[in-house]
């Protein structure tokens, strides 16, 4: 289904997923004027409390999807494991954004490896391991020491499993339960990067300014800007986050994460076809955010090329870190967003805190 002209204030964005992600592009259509209505399953997920209306059913439900398709005008998603068959049940009723080719390419690490390297993007070695005798002639293949993934649902370092030649596991592909993995190999980068880059209907292209990003047990632990790269690393980031928008004909926000090697190469390790944890900190340090520009973009507004106003970094906070808030209430600079989860459980986002100093 093609384009309305840009939505007027009061039209309807539907979200598929109701978590943290979903709650702040809620807010931030609420900003724009528009509407929202969410699909989730969770009747008291994060977002329910922002939108305007919230379906509660599975991704897949066929009725709910035909009454998201029915009172939205445009749909969006917020998290990559939405059923591919639930999209494309509303497309052709509803503008879709970003469509169902980027869920598709980003939900297989193979698709997705594949489709980097094939549009001129270089990653890690990889190699394609279907069971336990796969694993040593795949591990070799990548240069001997390496990370076992599963192809499908892996988050936050979750069905990983390093490995090196002398060192396998008898039960490794049991452990990461017996599904289809790849293996790659183990790259020694210097830092990590994201960049946050958005696409219009209009095919115009736009990026944050590349943030270092820091993992703590394999979560996201800190984001921060400048990222300290050189201007020809983060123009590069820029050019290989415009190059996969493009290459996905994409309307909306990606995150493209990527490793920057000694040398000031990049590889690219995955991309989010979405709004990003690693953008969190434009909410407080830049205008328009992620979220604004992810919703104008779906929206069919004009993308603004995004300023900085401010250094800022972000952290994550995970698990009971959300118990002890009262430095950060005491610290004018820091921003801080929390999601409205009632449980913490260890592991779990639970919110945010952007700290900015001037430029
Ligand atoms: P992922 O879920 O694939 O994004 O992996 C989570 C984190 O694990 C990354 O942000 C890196 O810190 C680390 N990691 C993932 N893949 C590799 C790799 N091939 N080599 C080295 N570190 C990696």
């Amino acid at each position: 289904m093609s384009d309305p002209s840009p939505l007027a204030p009061g039209a309807i964005v539907g979200i598929i997923g109701g978590g943290q992600l979903g709650r702040m592009l809620a807010m931030a259509a609420a900003r724009l004027g528009l509407r929202t209505i969410v699909l989730d399953p969770a009747a008291e997920c994060p977002a329910s409390q922002i939108c305007n209306g919230h379906i509660v059913a599975d991704y897949d439900n066929i009725t709910a999807l035909d009454e998201l398709a029915q009172r939205c005008d445009v749909v969006t998603y917020e998290f990559e494991n939405v059923p591919v068959r639930g999209v494309e049940r509303l497309v052709g009723r509803v503008p879709v954004h970003p469509g169902t080719q980027p869920l598709e390419v980003a939900q297989d690490r193979l698709a997705e490896k594949d489709f980097l390297t094939a549009h001129g993007l270089v990653t890690a070695p990889y190699a394609v391991v279907d069971s336990q005798d796969a694993i040593s002639g795949a591990l070799e293949a990548v240069g001997g020491t390496g990370i076992l993934k599963t192809r499908r649902l892996g988050y936050d370092g979750k069905g990983q499993m390093r490995i090196t030649a002398d060192g396998i596991p008898v039960d490794a592909f049991a452990q990461l339960g017996a599904v289809p993995l790849i293996v790659e190999g183990l790259v020694d980068f210097e830092y990590e990067i994201s960049v946050i880059a958005g696409r219009g209907v209009d095919g115009s292209m736009t990026s944050f300014e590349p943030s270092r990003n820091e993992h703590r047990d394999g979560i996201l632990a800190a984001s921060t800007v400048p990222s300290g790269a050189s201007d020809a690393v983060i123009a590069e980031a820029r050019r290989l986050a415009a190059l996969l928008l493009e290459s996905l004909d994409y309307v909306g926000v990606l995150g493209l994460e990527l490793f920057v090697m000694a040398d000031g190469s990049l590889l690219a390790n995955e991309f989010a076809p979405r709004v990003h944890n690693s953008g969190h900190w434009t909410e407080a340090a830049c205008s328009p955010s992620q979220f604004e520009q992810h919703i104008r973009a779906v929206a069919g507004h004009q993308l603004a090329d995004p300023v900085r106003h401010v250094d800022a970094t972000m952290v994550n906070l995970i698990g009971d870190d959300v118990d002890d808030l009262a430095a950060f209430h005491a610290d004018p600079r820091a921003t801080i967003h929390l999601y409205g989860k009632s449980d913490t459980r260890p592991g779990r986002k639970m919110g945010h805190v952007t700290t900015v100093t001037p430029r």
